[in-house]
């Protein structure tokens, strides 16, 4: 696999629970995890890390982040430290140039450790953590995501975690399915991305139902950086295709595998 261009991912990563319970997207990120070309190291961008500017983890060891609270114990008992790399977060600051800065401050958030204890149980692959630029628009996510697209050809998965559809404000804790509008927006995303259209995802407030689901942007934005390091020739496939909670979507795509 040492020549192969690495596949881009974006997960949506839902509710922390899903590292512990029965649930199709666990399923599917386990079978992610054995179907993929094995990363030499992930570079994780995450919707729970939001700041001013792009930020880049580097650190000599990486430490978690139990950001979620009032959930069982089993799930605080899940560690998940993958080893860091500094010199590929040199590497990510190098070829993110102006839209980069060096942060230690962070670790791996439940949006990253959720889905990645799933896929890389043995959590043997290094990971550099970059944040979600809260004073970037659209265009600047999917510029991040350009800007970090050469990673592909070194054995690096770009893995940006977040969820299409996310309004806790508005999640019903007894439903299963999507709400209509939940459903709708997250099926426009979809059917653009698999018919190459990267301009409608950017574009999404004009699309019914983005201000319920997209209320803040910060789980939505992760995915744009995903668009950036595709290529629209990538072949895309889509996973986990389902909401839950009412408002919460775990649409999740894989790019050039
Ligand atoms: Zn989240």
């Amino acid at each position: 696999m040492e020549n192969s261009r690495m596949p881009v991912v974006f997960v949506g990563h839902g509710s922390p629970m899903n590292a512990i319970t029965d649930n199709p997207a666990r399923t599917c990120w386990e079978e992610l995890g054995k179907k993929l070309p094995r990363p030499k190291a992930i570079v994780a961008i995450s919707a729970h890390w939001t700041s001013q500017g792009t930020h880049v983890l580097k650190t000599d060891k990486n430490r978690q982040i139990n950001d979620m609270y009032g959930f069982p114990k089993e799930l605080y008992a899940i560690t998940y430290t993958p080893k860091s790399s500094p010199s590929l977060a040199d590497k990510v600051l190098s070829l993110l140039r102006d839209l980069g800065q060096e942060d230690p401050g962070w670790g791996i958030d439940h949006g990253v450790w959720v889905p990645l204890c799933s896929m890389y149980p043995e959590a043997d692959i290094p990971v550099v953590m970059v944040s979600t630029d809260m004073f970037a628009g659209p265009e600047g996510h999917f510029e991040v995501g350009k800007r970090l697209k050469p990673l592909r050809d070194e054995g690096v998965l770009i893995f940006c975690s977040g969820n299409v559809v996310h309004n806790l404000a508005l999640c019903d804790y007894e439903m299963e399915g999507g709400f209509d509008w939940a459903d709708a927006f997250d099926h426009e995303i979809r059917d653009a991305i698999t018919d190459g259209d990267f301009e409608t995802p950017k574009n999404y407030r004009g699309i019914p139902g983005a201000r319920q689901a997209v209320q803040m942007p910060d789980h939505y934005f992760p995915l744009l950086t995903a668009l950036g390091a595709a290529d629209q020739s990538d072949p895309v496939s889509v996973f986990n295709d389902y909401r839950e909670l009412g408002a919460l979507s775990m649409t999740s795509y894989l790019f050039g595998a």
